[in-house]
């Protein structure tokens, strides 16, 4: 199949491209083409989302777009590209990547600003390496899903607008068909932009890439010169980071590949791989198969994450100069990541004030739900029903204590937890827990479902997903079955760095 330009695009389908990270110039990026793919076809659409840009009514009703979205013809105002950062994986410098399986088609003005919107899995890149440019069917629903349910839940994540099918074969442990995943964020500018700047000693463009995100994405940065500048930036990305890293362990999200390349620095969920929620409560899951050490377990991730944030603090050293503020910066992760899981818990909790104790009673908690693993989401979710339904029943407690084995800890937990709700309005409680303990999460297990029925050609469940993900706090009755625990095959799904 050879690669077609589009020759015209419809009037009604001219989006309002306007530039912005090409902006930098040629030293950040490679104009890049995609590789078009054969007889693409629809496997999900985000309608909600492309409503809240404002894309033009019948965008998804334009042939035209479906052949954008697989990569076959290339959008009138659109100039391809891959960028260049480089990156320490597993704790270890890795040198130059860069994007070798994303293409960004370039910014477009929306209802909700100027978003970068890219095509993962539309072929090689200059930065592809010994890859094949190309994702796999099963590896992008999840990632459609994921940044929605995300989105969902409240948790900043780059967004998915949609993905489309090929029956073009891709090698991974066996073959399997091509699929596109269209993302969008305002910025897709990652930790590793700035290392690979840092270590080629190209500081200039080091700066100009700081300044450029100060200019778009920070602007009340912008009245601050020389190094006080870029240290406010270490130190907003940090915030960023150390709130991302509470709303992922309160949910249960565990990342699965938290190299610095995966980091935003916008404080974005990124790059969805190996990624998973917690079924049953383990701290120290690992939801990635390739991950032999664990270093990515779920408990370490905050840990993680501030390793990576020195990486970018090291990285930022050429403008900033003086060791002393650039620590001082990355020393506030110490005090906002316990204090943003503090406040999280709490909230779990439906403790609307703080008081000497409450950590102590969310670690008991933690450990009991550990020892029992107790499935992570149902157990807040029956706690919250609980809290209402107490107003009136003298039961209430007794859904959550048949998750527990040791049923004498939960007992104990539960006397010091009621205690500490005291005299508070049961019914208003618990309804505020409601909207804070979600019902629904991606379990692996309904990811693995609607991905087999897509595989046979069947794309409701994606669809449906979607629907119910996006909403996660209400009752959806219909799909009251993915409310539930997981079934026992779900521990035996293997996710491994292989997309
Ligand atoms: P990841 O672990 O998915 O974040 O990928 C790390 C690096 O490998 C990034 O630079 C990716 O762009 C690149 N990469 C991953 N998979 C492929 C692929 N199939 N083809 C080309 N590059 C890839
Ligand atoms: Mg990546």
């Amino acid at each position: 199949m050879t690669f077609a330009q589009a020759p015209t695009t419809p009037p009604s389908l001219q989006l309002p491209w306007q530039e912005g990270f090409a902006q930098l110039g040629r030293s950040f990026y490679s104009p890049c083409l995609p590789t078009p793919l054969p007889a693409p076809h629809w496997v999900g659409r985000n309608d909600a989302f492309a409503q809240t840009l404002g894309l033009p009514d019948q965008f998804w009703e334009h042939p035209e777009v479906l052949q954008a979205l697989t990569g076959n013809l290339v959008l009138a105002g659109s100039a391809p590209r891959a960028s260049v950062y480089s990156g320490h994986q597993f704790g270890v410098w890795a040198g130059q990547l860069g994007d070798g399986r994303a293409l960004s088609l370039g910014e477009i003005q929306t209802n909700t600003g100027l978003q970068e919107i890219q095509l993962k899995g539309a072929g090689p890149t200059p930065y592809s390496r010994q890859g094949d440019g190309r994702a796999v069917l099963r590896s992008s629903i999840r990632e459609f899903l994921a940044s929605e349910a995300m989105h969902g839940l409240g948790i900043p994540s780059t967004r998915a607008l949609c993905v489309t099918g090929s029956p073009g074969r891709v090698r991974r442990e066996e073959v399997e068909t091509a699929a596109v995943v269209t993302r969008v964020a305002p910025s897709f500018v990652r930790f590793g932009h700035f290392e690979h700047f840092a270590s080629q000693g190209q500081i200039d463009e080091l700066r100009a890439l700081a300044d450029h995100v100060i200019a778009h994405h920070m602007p009340h940065l912008q009245t601050l010169e020389g190094a006080p500048r870029y240290v406010a930036l270490l130190q907003e990305v940090t915030q960023r980071t150390a709130q991302l890293m509470a709303q992922w362990q309160t949910v249960g999200f565990c990342h699965g590949v938290m190299n610095t390349d995966n980091m935003s620095v916008l404080g974005l969920t990124l790059d969805y791989g190996p990624f998973q929620f917690l079924d049953g409560f383990d701290a120290h899951h690992i939801c990635n198969h390739s991950d032999h050490q664990g270093r990515y377990a779920y408990a370490r991730q905050p840990q993680i994450a501030y390793w990576n944030l020195f990486c970018l603090g090291q990285a930022l050293m050429p403008l900033i100069d003086e060791q002393a503020p650039a620590l001082a910066a990355l020393e506030s992760y110490k005090a906002t990541f316990p204090s943003a899981m503090d406040q999280a818990m709490r909230h779990k909790l439906g403790l609307s004030d703080a008081h000497e104790g409450d950590r102590a009673l969310v670690e008991d908690l933690l450990q009991a739900l550990q020892q029992d693993r107790v499935d992570y989401t149902v157990f807040w979710r029956r706690l919250s029903v609980a809290v209402r339904e107490s107003a009136h029943s003298t039961h209430a407690f007794e859904p959550v204590r048949d998750l527990f084995l040791h049923r004498e800890v939960f007992d104990a937990w539960c006397t010091r937890y009621l205690e500490r709700l005291g005299a508070a309005n049961r019914q208003a409680t618990g309804d505020a827990m409601l909207r804070t303990n979600p019902k629904y999460i991606l379990r692996n297990h309904l990811g693995e479902l609607a991905i087999r029925q897509a595989k046979a050609g069947n794309f409701a469940m994606v669809q449906d997903l979607l629907q119910v993900l996006h909403a996660p706090f209400d009752e959806h009755p219909t799909y009251e079955a993915w409310a539930g625990l997981a079934p026992e095959w779900a521990s035996s799904i293997e996710i491994s760095c292989s997309s």
